[in-house]
């Protein structure tokens, strides 16, 4: 094969994963969306298929996090990462800016954002307060690396729905996926997550986030999704990351990799 036709070749099959890339991200959430949640305490409504249409609420600067993935979609490296929790947006503002916000056909309110929403002190509190002003339920999208902390999981379980990322049971592969805060293991996260889902009653979502070369062998995602089907979630997401994040570089693992898990498990869905 000649030098040009190798160069062609490449620039073919990259132009093919971006724009393949960019369809799926068309259909799955609102890029306007994504681009008001790095700036704003409240951002929306984003639309997507696994959780309708939310109104996202952030308590935590960009990009203050207990995790520096390589498949971040936020784009930006953690700028502290850190474990700490603490007070750094007044409920009496959130509460303030959601008033102007039309919430007509919302399914959830969402404290997502910017960065790790468990990191918010003051989690718990507006998650009661959003109780006593909206009829709407409230849905925490986090990281899982704080679920070891009792008062994280006494918070998160005032919530009407709980989504935890937990991509590997492997230490390595945690450690080089989700580059995390010191003392965070895989192990500890394991531990808090059965802890908080044995005893958690509202609807429980887990994604698995799966990157090629780090955690996407079938052997390994079945392991952590045999772990976590034994909590009855609602919802086991394999999630392959479409949108290019913080490591550009990032191959989407085949699909069809994961199609025995599927019949296997019935709360696995794959994305
Ligand atoms: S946990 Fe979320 S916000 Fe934090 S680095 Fe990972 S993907 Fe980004």
């Amino acid at each position: 094969m000649s030098w040009h036709l190798i160069v062609n070749s490449r620039r073919i099959y990259f132009e093919f994963v971006s724009n393949y890339r960019e369809e799926k991200l068309r259909q799955v959430e609102t890029p306007e969306g994504r681009g008001l949640q790095k700036d704003s305490i409240v951002y929306g409504p984003v639309k997507s298929r696994r959780f309708g249409a939310t109104i996202g609420i952030s308590l935590i600067p960009l990009k203050v996090c207990s995790f520096d993935c390589v498949f971040c979609e936020l784009g930006i490296h953690t700028t502290q990462l850190t474990i700490e929790r603490k007070h750094y947006v007044e409920i009496e503002d959130v509460l303030e800016v959601l008033r102007g916000f039309p919430l007509d056909g919302v399914d959830y309110l969402a404290l997502s954002g910017a960065g790790e929403p468990t990191l918010a002190a003051n989690m718990g509190q507006l998650i009661d307060a959003l109780h006593e002003s909206y009829p709407i339920p409230v849905l925490v999208l986090s990281n899982g690396a704080t679920i070891y902390m009792p008062d994280v999981r006494f918070e998160l379980a005032k919530a009407d729905a709980v989504k935890l990322t937990f991509s590997t049971l492997d230490e390595t592969a945690f450690r080089l996926l989700n580059q995390p805060a010191a003392g965070i293991t895989a192990q500890k996260v394991a531990d808090g997550i059965e802890e908080f889902a044995s005893a958690y009653r509202g609807r429980l979502y887990f994604e698995v986030v799966v990157v090629k070369g780090i955690n996407d062998s079938e052997e390994m995602v079945r392991d952590v999704v045999e772990f976590l089907a034994r909590f009855n979630p609602y919802a086991i997401d394999i999630n392959r990351p479409i949108r290019p994040g913080v490591a550009t570089h990032i191959e989407l693992p085949d699909k069809e990799i994961y199609s025995a898990l599927q019949s296997d498990f019935p709360a696995v869905r794959i994305f």
